[in-house]
């Protein structure tokens, strides 16, 4: 009986702890489509944001995370989930026309392959006070 019991309470931990899971960041093709020019200069270019941490000015653009500095997000750069993300995102998200290709519909192709590099981290020397110092 005790055992049950117990063995039931670990139970109930656990699913809390799924329920308790970080916050469900972007999926992978949505950030495939962040990653488009055009949308990556946007994202790590943000406006100053107060509810973001450091005011979503440090931004990872494949993990969709926001950092609090410069020195976190290139620490973060260095990291194996950073990296682990980048490898995820070098293989071309699967899209219908490959399933049909898949399906024997046209010639079957492999998944593409594409080289994917972390960002630029230059957001801060580009993002320079707007008020100058007039020299008169
Ligand atoms: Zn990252």
């Amino acid at each position: 009986m005790t055992y049950k019991r117990k063995r039931h309470h670990k139970e109930d931990n656990y699913r809390r702890r799924q329920w308790n899971k970080k916050p469900k960041t972007k999926d992978l093709d949505q950030i495939d489509d962040d990653m488009k020019e055009e949308n990556a200069q946007k994202l790590i270019h943000q406006e100053i944001d107060f509810d973001k941490p450091g005011l979503a000015q440090h931004y990872c653009l494949h993990c969709a995370r926001y950092f609090i500095d410069d020195r976190s997000l290139k620490e973060h750069f260095r990291t194996k989930a950073h990296k682990r993300r980048l490898k995820d995102l070098e293989t071309e998200p699967y899209t219908i026309e490959e399933s049909e290709r898949a399906g024997g519909l046209g010639s079957f192709s492999v998944a593409k392959k594409r080289k994917v590099e972390t960002q630029e981290c230059n957001s801060i020397l580009e993002n320079k006070p707007k008020e100058q110092k007039m020299e008169n």
